[in-house]
């Protein structure tokens, strides 16, 4: 009996995590054979110490910041728990800073994973569009109490860019701080924190390309290292992180650094047709579809859509089987599906949120990719149709 065929997968889940980049690979796998610890001073030490500082310096020009300022981490998620605390930037001698402002789309790294006290944080509002609502934003600040904002510079789930550079002059203006949670911008938009007014940011290796394990906290206009460490221990990264550097991720990161950088000029024009390319492609096979956050400026690469009547789950899974991978905008969590808090602060229906799926392209994607989506997209639609038709008689 002739073998199965095995079935063309088609990925569109950037924004979960890229697939790593050519170059990345290289890079990681030729720092596996750097053999000394950064932190020694012999020969070896020293190689895997340049290695470090190379990405270092990439990661500082990224975001327009100067070598100094960048903290090498496990990931995002370490550098947002790490950043969002009330010594941050702030002295031991200076008072700290008296209160949280969190956007409700944030990532679960900046809602749960912050060390102020929970009587000191607020949610800043959502509007709409998706974008921060900036009229709240202005009369919390006028509150007393020196408060740091914590605002994405792009959402994961719907792309929707805030206007971190509006919010951040209403948040100085009050003598607050910013912390911007870059990840999904970085690699996607060109951007320095100064562009931003923010005031520390963090970045994430695996979403542009890089290998899982490695990220940033760069601290543009704060001296973190003042604050309180995350992960204590030995006195690497000048004493702001704890821990051996992960010299083989970080050498993946700064390739995908590069490797983004040198891209960016044709690939946002290519990714926002690929994009429009696929959002027609949804409309077609369900003119009823709702795109979230269409108003607002999105990132070239991200689609969020619900179609009215049918399940993220179920359309996820019978994309899945047609060997097309996206994600749904709920989190499902103890078995139970939950709608996505980032839709519900745009006070998107509960009912039409539980539709929420998100493609997200990147480096890899191609027209191929869009076609394969819109085969497997209308052909799920249509049998759901059929299906729901067929029950209700
Ligand atoms: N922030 C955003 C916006 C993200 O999309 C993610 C990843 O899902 C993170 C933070 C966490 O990044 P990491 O996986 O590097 O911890």
């Amino acid at each position: 009996m002739a073998a199965a065929r095995p079935m063309t997968r088609t990925y569109l889940d950037y924004n979960a995590t890229a697939p790593i980049r050519r170059e990345a690979r290289a890079a990681v796998i030729a720092a596996m054979e750097a053999t000394g610890n950064p932190s020694s001073v012999h020969a070896e030490g020293r190689a895997a110490r340049r290695i470090v500082e190379d990405v270092r310096g990439g990661v500082a020009s990224l975001c327009g910041v100067a070598a100094r300022c960048v903290t090498f981490a496990s990931g995002a998620t370490e550098a947002v728990n790490a950043a969002l605390n009330p010594r941050f930037g702030v002295g031991p001698k200076e008072s700290p800073i008296e209160r949280l402002i969190v956007a409700a789309g944030e990532h679960p790294c900046a809602l749960h994973g912050h060390r102020f006290p929970l009587s000191t944080v607020e949610m800043a509002p959502l509007c709409p569009d998706g974008r921060i609502d900036l009229d709240w934003l202005a009369d919390a600040c006028g509150r007393p109490g020196r408060a740091l904002l914590a605002l994405q510079g792009a959402n994961n789930e719907t792309g929707v860019v805030q206007p971190v550079s509006e919010a951040a002059a209403i948040v100085h203006a009050a003598g607050g701080l910013l912390f911007c949670d870059a990840v999904q911008l970085a690699g996607r938009v060109s951007f320095s924190a100064a562009a931003l007014g923010a005031d520390a940011l963090a970045l994430s290796a695996h979403k542009i390309g890089g290998p899982k394990g490695a990220g940033a906290l760069v601290a543009a206009n704060v001296d973190l290292s003042l604050g309180e460490p995350l992960i204590r221990g030995g006195g690497q990264e000048r004493g702001a992180r704890a821990g051996t550097e992960s010299v083989a991720s970080i050498a993946g990161f700064g390739a995908a650094i590069r490797a983004c950088v040198a891209d960016m000029a044709e690939e946002a024009p290519r990714l926002l047709a690929l994009r429009e390319h696929l959002a027609d492609h949804v409309r077609g096979a369900a003119p009823d579809a709702v795109i979230f956050g269409e108003s607002a400026p999105r990132l070239p690469n991200t689609l969020c859509f619900a179609v009215p009547g049918i399940e993220a789950a179920t359309l996820m899974i019978a994309l899945d089987l047609a060997g097309v991978a996206v994600s749904s905008g709920s989190a499902c969590s103890s078995g139970k599906v939950t709608p996505s808090h980032v839709l519900a602060a745009m006070g998107v229906a509960p009912d039409l949120a539980r539709g929420a799926i998100r493609v997200s392209v990147g480096w890899a994607s191609t027209d191929r990719d869009a076609e394969h989506f819109a085969e497997a997209f209308s052909g799920a639609i249509r049998r759901m149709r059929a299906g729901r038709a067929a029950g209700a008689v």
